[in-house]
């Protein structure tokens, strides 16, 4: 039986190069794999998944009412596909990750999600929080915090370094950046802990990389 696989980080723990080079690797085997990446992370509309490392590939563009079954029933009537990768998963629907198992029930091709688990708020995403609960397989892409635990949470920062508490949840462009912190660290960011303050003067350098 193929599974419906979810692989969540925080941010920069490589999870587009992760699925770049699972997806070589069946390339490389001569079987087809079908990537996909959500519009709403493409503001240019390119439908390329790259990695910070350098390696990109072409993808399929869906928007978030889509029907990602009928793509994937669509592209495997074309030519058999072996698997499908989804980048930046966090993005989909519930409607979505329903229909992703059904991918891997109906027409029995495993599918692979990235994405993150929470947002700059520490609330899950959508995608997210469907695919934790529906996916066969979950698993953790770790990295590491400034301060070498590991980092669970995403901080977004102003163009000054500091932390932003609040906003939408899904903002492309303007001049913010994301760090992947702690969870102590992500709370004496918001200021949302009682606990004595943990040094934080690195926070504006990791920002500004
Ligand atoms: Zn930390």
């Amino acid at each position: 039986m193929a599974k419906l696989y979810f692989y969540y980080s925080a941010m920069n723990a490589g999870k587009s190069t992760t699925l770049l080079q699972a997806a070589y690797n069946y390339r490389e085997r001569g079987l087809r794999p079908l990537l996909l990446t959500p519009e709403v992370n493409s503001p240019d509309g390119s439908g390329v998944i790259s990695s910070r490392i350098g390696v990109q590939s072409p993808a399929h563009l869906f928007s978030l009412g889509e029907s990602l079954l009928n793509v994937c029933r669509h592209e495997h009537s074309v030519q058999s596909i072996a698997c499908v990768f989804v980048d930046e998963a966090q993005f989909l629907t519930r409607r979505q990750v329903h229909e992703l198992g059904d991918v891997a029930d109906e027409l029995s091709v495993p599918v692979l999600t990235y994405g993150l688990r929470t947002d700059f708020q520490g609330n899950l995403f959508e995608g997210s929080q469907f695919l934790l609960a529906w996916a066969d397989v979950i698993s953790e892409i770790k990295t590491i915090c400034h301060c070498g635990r590991k980092a669970t949470m995403v901080l977004r920062i102003d163009s000054d370094g500091r932390p932003i508490g609040s906003g939408e949840q899904i903002k492309v462009g303007g001049n913010e950046s994301y760090i992947s912190v702690c969870r102590q660290h992500f709370k004496s960011g918001l200021g949302t802990n009682n606990q004595p303050e943990l040094p934080f003067e690195d926070l504006g350098k990791d920002a500004a990389r």
